[in-house]
């Protein structure tokens, strides 16, 4: 027998989930696979969402070819578009779609003579701050890139800093700096990612970009009945013990028992992604019964609370996270949000089902 930590992929799940993005938004739908598909494979969810799928987007081009490589050949946006000249030229070898969120992206389309046509989408910063052209240069790029030989098409797009926060007044202020930015230019539009999608019905437009509802967390953190987990990470118990009452458990001796406590030990660690931070009283399933982590995650082991599941023994399966524990439990629980903890899924094996 092998190490039983174990990360399964449920790929209906994903298609239920794009399905429900696309319905909730309308229009048409990129499903965001950068970071490796948010840790679930990036080419196996690309497979299999290749029969529903408008288009995908990466993070860069080397993530694009990598989809290309194994097959796909729907379009594929580049979200944080060229870095240089090379990427320009994969772009049009490999018709990828290009964000372009700064005056030097536009000068190197600008600059491409021979070679297929590429769509670009111009990227407005509306608050956020981080990646996007000034709204007062959006008039003036757009006539730009339209007066491109090498640009195919244009769709104009922002990015929310805060539709996870559904009272936060600074989403109703992107969206108007959106509009008024882009007023009377043609051509479709791109607003909302996740949040945008589940919680602004304002942020809808011709596209959205849902990336960490498709594996089933709802970026609010909160429960969600239409979602379904994609990713179950698993493990399993391989040793039991008893500690006894005032007895410290694992590195730096974190946990002291207040009781004797029945302590299980489970093949999963920091190796494997699961966080460090998540300290006692982490959520976590052992044979079905939701208990709690105990002591400190180390490198390639963790433990966890028995004392009230005297009938777990070894062998036991573990949740750490998947259908019973939501990976927003976890992360609540380690100061972090899902994203991170399911992007560092590593060392494990993985199963698509
Ligand atoms: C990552 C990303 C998304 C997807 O965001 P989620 O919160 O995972 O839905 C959408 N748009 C852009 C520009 C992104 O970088």
């Amino acid at each position: 027998m092998s190490r039983p930590a174990l990360a399964t992929f449920d790929l209906a799940a994903l298609r239920a989930n794009y399905a429900h993005a696309r319905a909730v938004h309308g229009g048409r739908a990129l499903a965001v696979l950068k970071a490796n598909a948010y840790g679930h494979g990036a080419v196996e969810c690309a497979r299999a969402l290749a029969g529903d799928a408008d288009a995908f987007a990466v993070a860069f081009t080397e993530e694009a070819l990598a989809l290309r490589e194994a097959g796909i050949q729907q379009p594929i946006l580049v979200l944080e578009g060229a870095f240089g000249m090379d990427d320009m030229r994969l772009a049009q070898a490999h018709g990828l779609w290009l964000v372009v969120h700064q005056q030097e992206q536009l000068r190197m389309l600008e600059s491409l003579r021979a070679g297929a046509r590429v769509n670009a989408w111009l990227k407005i910063d509306t608050g956020m701050h981080r990646a996007g052209l000034e709204p007062g240069e959006a008039q003036a790029c757009w006539q730009r890139l339209k007066a491109c030989e090498q640009v195919a098409g244009i769709t104009l797009m922002t990015h929310l800093a805060s539709a996870d926060e559904p009272d936060n007044p600074v989403t109703a202020r992107q969206l108007a700096a959106f509009e008024a930015a882009t007023a009377g230019l043609p051509g479709p539009r791109s607003v909302a990612n996740s949040a945008g999608v589940l919680a602004w019905q304002g942020a809808h437009r011709d596209w959205a970009r849902p990336g960490i509802m498709l594996y089933g967390a709802d970026p609010r953190g909160t429960p969600s009945d239409m979602l379904q987990p994609v990713m179950q990470l698993t493990s399993e118990v391989f040793n039991l013990r008893t500690i006894g009452a005032g007895e410290a458990l694992g590195y730096g001796g974190s946990f002291v028992a207040e009781r004797p406590t029945r302590v299980g030990l489970v093949a999963m660690g920091y190796a494997d992604g699961y966080p460090r931070r998540a300290h006692t009283g982490t959520p976590v399933a052992v044979g079905g019964h939701l208990t709690r982590i105990i002591g400190r995650v180390a490198m390639d082991m963790l433990t966890v609370d028995l004392t009230d599941l005297p009938e777990v023994g070894v062998g036991a399966p573990v949740e750490l996270w998947g259908r019973q524990v939501s990976v927003n439990s976890v992360a609540a629980a380690a100061g972090t949000i899902a994203y991170e903890l399911l992007c560092n899924v590593k060392r494990v094996r993985r199963v698509y089902r």
